[in-house]
């Protein structure tokens, strides 16, 4: 079943003063599965974070649209959680408050603390719910933030390089860190990189994106087996 379709999804900026516009990608066209774990992979500033906020419903596409499900995408929704490059904890509250947050508007104080735990544990945190922002690692506070978005219940998790300002050895304790979540959870994941290594180790398909005229270049299927 396809779960994300994006069809002719272009994206030009345009600078009224000067009369000119800048095309990012023209004519994407991209089908997700349910379930699998899709890379964004190509070099910086070819339009992957744009591709990956449209679909979060963040950015607006000048042409084309999005289905997620069977709806269109008008912005933002419960659907879709997103995961950035930084990962923007409150720093006035602990690890399990920062999880809780959007929970509290969902459900009571012990439903949304009980999910909270919940989630900690998938990404390992067990031990530093009461801990603040600031006691963590990167790689710990990027945790917080994937348990963070996957207790709002999304379907699909979005990830923009979300690993990007980490170091090498964080980053693979990372990498298993997700693939442990894709298979626990088994939600749909679109996954922003640079990084070739990244996409091969982690996703079952990568769209190659490449600047001027931009777009897709090509699509590969991972066939690597993983643990
Ligand atoms: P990537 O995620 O692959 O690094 P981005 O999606 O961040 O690429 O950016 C794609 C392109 O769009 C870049 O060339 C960037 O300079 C350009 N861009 C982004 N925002 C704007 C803007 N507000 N006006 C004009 N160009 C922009
Ligand atoms: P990253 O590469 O980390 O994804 P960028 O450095 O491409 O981010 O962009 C950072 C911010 O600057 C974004 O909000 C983007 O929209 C804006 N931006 C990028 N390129 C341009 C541009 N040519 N004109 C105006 N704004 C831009």
């Amino acid at each position: 079943m396809d779960h994300v379709i994006v069809k002719d999804v272009e994206k030009t900026y345009f600078n009224k003063e000067e009369n000119t516009s800048f095309t990012v990608f023209n004519n994407i066209n991209l089908k997700i599965k349910k379930g699998e774990f899709l890379s964004l992979l190509g070099p910086s500033g070819c339009g992957k974070s744009t591709l990956l906020n449209i679909i979060a419903g963040l950015d607006k596409s000048t042409k084309g649209m999005v289905q997620v499900g069977s709806k269109p995408v008008n912005g933002p929704g419960p659907d879709r959680g997103v995961v950035f490059q930084e990962a923007a904890l409150m720093p006035w509250l602990t690890v399990l408050e920062n999880v809780m947050f959007g929970l509290k508007k969902k459900m009571n104080k012990e439903q949304a603390e009980k999910k909270a735990l919940e989630y900690l544990k998938l990404v390992h945190l067990s031990k530093f719910v009461k801990s603040y922002p600031h006691e963590l690692s990167g790689g710990m506070k990027q945790r917080v933030s994937i348990a963070r978005a996957l207790a709002m219940d999304p379907e699909i998790l979005l990830m923009d390089e979300p690993f990007g300002a980490l170091d090498e050895q964080t980053r693979s304790m990372l990498h298993k860190e997700v693939q442990y979540i894709w298979e626990q959870t088994g939600k749909t994941i679109i996954f922003v990189t640079h990084n070739i290594r990244e996409s091969v180790l982690l996703s079952d398909r990568i769209i190659l994106m490449g600047t001027r005229p931009g777009g897709i270049i090509s699509e590969f299927p991972v066939n690597i087996p993983r643990p």
